[in-house]
């Protein structure tokens, strides 16, 4: 549905987007995730066709965003940070006036906006003034906006910002009803957002692409957490002899079994070498507390990337 392929976008001195590519498929919902100034909302502004990149190729359902902008911009919907709504105007005129500036034929403007209204949850607020909207209604008017052409993709950029913990979840629940027609993209540096709402991530830093996957994929963390009775002696040997088993370390006293210690097994293989390392426990007569894969969350996962970055930077700086 989309393809971005080896994006660069340069602000003068300023390089934003470091050769970034990812493709994204019908039905996606995407997290853009990375730190401030990480280069999320230039890659939003560059993929709506607000931005020119500095080199590089973005398509949206086959179309260059290069070649045929309008052509881009009718198949997507755009929050963009911030959504720029006009206080003083009722939601129902704000909204027609965005079928207007979108050029939606005179005839369908009251079905789109009746349809985006239902869709939003804003049907009983059409004449309320928009400021006088909470900041979570004036978001999904935001969100009305972005619907009314019924657009294949939509483009959040941090559509739960500066919301109250009642609001976020509102909006995320919107969100995953938009998912259920919609391709969506959106970018947020609240880990926690992506975990609730996307089945991808991608993840940037320092306007490079550091992951890109499917969110159950990027958790899977190829370690095994093996507990055994303190004191056993020989169980780093013994782990490092299991097949598929690449590296062994302590991690010190199992929180979960007193009396036990942590032992963490990588692998290398496609599966966990759960049953191997149960043989050799049985094999060492080992007192177990537990052997299972290690369940890692995004928070871990950005953080070793993170770190993994550092050392690339330094050795690079070196
Ligand atoms: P945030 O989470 O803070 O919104 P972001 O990940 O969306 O950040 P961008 O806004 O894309 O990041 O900014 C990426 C980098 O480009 C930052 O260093 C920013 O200061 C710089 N930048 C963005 N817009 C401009 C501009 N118009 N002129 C110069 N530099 C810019």
């Amino acid at each position: 549905m989309i393809s971005v392929q080896k994006l660069e976008k340069r602000y003068e001195a300023v390089h934003a987007v470091k050769g970034v590519s990812f493709d994204v498929a019908r039905g996606d919902i995407v997290g853009l995730l990375g730190q401030n100034g990480a280069g999320k909302t230039t890659v939003m502004k560059v993929l709506t066709g607000y931005l020119e990149p500095t080199a590089g190729t973005i398509t949206v359902g086959g179309v260059d965003v290069l070649q045929d902008r309008i052509g881009v911009q009718r198949q997507i919907g755009y929050l963009p940070e911030n959504a720029p709504l006009y206080p003083e105007m009722l939601v129902q005129e704000y909204l027609l006036m965005m079928c207007e500036l979108r050029s939606l034929p005179a005839d369908k403007h009251l079905a789109a906006v009746s349809d985006a209204v239902r869709a939003t949850g804003l049907t009983q607020f059409l004449t309320r003034p928009i400021a006088t909207l909470s900041k979570g209604y004036r978001q999904r008017v935001g969100l009305a906006q972005a619907i009314l052409h019924k657009p294949e993709v939509l483009v959040l950029d941090e559509p739960t910002n500066g919301l109250d913990p009642v609001q976020i979840q509102e909006i995320r629940g919107l969100i995953r009803r938009l998912a259920q027609h919609s391709t969506i993209i959106l970018s947020t540096h609240i880990l926690q957002e992506v975990e609730a709402v996307c089945n991808r991530v991608v993840i940037l830093i320092n306007g490079e692409l550091a992951a890109d996957s499917a969110l159950t994929d990027l958790l899977k963390s190829k370690r095994v957490r093996v507990s055994v009775k303190s004191g056993t002696d020989g169980v780093a040997v013994a782990l490092g002899k299991v097949a598929g088993v690449s590296k062994v370390a302590r991690r010190g006293a199992d929180p979960d079994a007193p009396g036990h210690d942590l032992w963490i097994c990588d692998y290398t293989g496609e599966h966990a070498p759960v049953p191997a390392v149960i043989e050799a426990a049985v094999a060492q007569k080992w007192t177990l507390g537990g052997v299972a894969p290690e369940v890692s969350n995004l928070e871990t996962v950005f953080r070793t990337l993170m770190s993994e970055k550092a050392v690339a930077t330094q050795e690079k700086a070196a």
